[in-house]
């Protein structure tokens, strides 16, 4: 399909110059490194986090994975975290996990990055963003808006208690579909020629499929993939984007933290 923005291939990219700055790093004496705390069994997580001790390991980063129980209070998860901070070889998780000077979010920061490999003007569109999570709605709004490049969107953000959702989204130049509700993006929300980065990750039944389910999108690929100039799909578009991007933030930290 000509109008599929790839989040693989796009990745991979960014693998590329990675494993180069990792490699720069390392003859340095820095090896970065990513300390993943998981709380209970949230299925998605668990895959979530998989790949991304998968890929940690893969560029040869030091990484810790902390499963803790659903009953961990936030005080004990403070606490672990902590000690995780206090970990000389992983002194750049604070950094990673969190610092807004610094460091943008993993999936915000993959959107805007897929964006503009993609060649999709940016500054002056009119983006709206469906949801306004602190994950990811609310920062890909604010850092498509900056004043800076891969910004200067005129932004507006959708929710639950929008009016007129379909007439919003209609308007969008850019829509970004961020709300956790498999196929609610229907082809009438969606004007012909607009881009389209689907975040959502939602489980569907699917008897067909092994594990009895199949994961989709927030976006009903089918019918609005003919309208767009370009999509993104489900899975193999935003996903991999967010671990490149947290690979990224953590050379990143490991490289100002070290100053090397
Ligand atoms: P949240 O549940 O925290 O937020 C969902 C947002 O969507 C809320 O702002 C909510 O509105 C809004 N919303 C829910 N239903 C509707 C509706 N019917 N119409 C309009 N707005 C609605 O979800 P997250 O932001 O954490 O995640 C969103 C999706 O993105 C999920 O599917 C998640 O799995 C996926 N995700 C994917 C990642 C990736 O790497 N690709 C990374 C992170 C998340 P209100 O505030 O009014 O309740």
């Amino acid at each position: 399909m000509g109008n599929l923005i790839d989040g693989r291939s796009i990745a991979e990219k960014v693998y590329v110059d990675l494993r180069r700055e990792i490699a720069d790093l390392k003859s340095k004496g820095v090896t970065p490194g990513l300390a993943v705390v998981l709380v209970g069994d949230n299925p998605a997580s668990r895959t979530y986090v998989r790949s991304k001790d998968k890929m940690s390991r893969e560029l040869g980063l030091h990484s810790v994975k902390l499963e803790l129980p659903a009953s961990t209070t936030q005080s004990e998860l403070l606490a672990r975290v902590e000690e995780l901070n206090c970990d000389p070889k992983l002194n750049v998780a604070k950094l990673a996990m969190g610092d807004p000077t610094g460091f943008v979010p993993c999936t915000p920061l993959g959107v805007q990055r897929l964006l503009i490999e993609s060649k999709i003007d940016i500054a002056g569109a009119h983006v709206v963003v469906l949801g306004r999570s602190m994950i990811v709605g609310k920062p890909v709004a604010l850092l498509l808006m900056q004043k800076a490049k891969g910004g200067d969107a005129t932004v507006t953000v959708a929710h639950s208690r929008s009016k007129n959702l379909e007439e919003i989204t209609r308007s969008a130049d850019i829509l970004i579909a961020a709300i956790g509700r498999a196929h609610f993006v229907k082809a009438d929300h969606v004007r012909d020629g607009a881009v389209i980065i689907d975040v959502g990750i939602n489980r569907m039944d699917d008897k067909t499929n092994e594990r009895g389910y199949r994961l989709v999108g927030d976006v009903a690929f089918d019918e609005v993939a003919p309208k767009a100039k370009a999509i993104t799909p489900v899975p193999g578009g935003a996903g991999p984007m967010t671990i490149a991007m947290l690979m990224s933030n953590t050379v990143k930290a490991a490289r100002m933290f070290s100053s090397a």
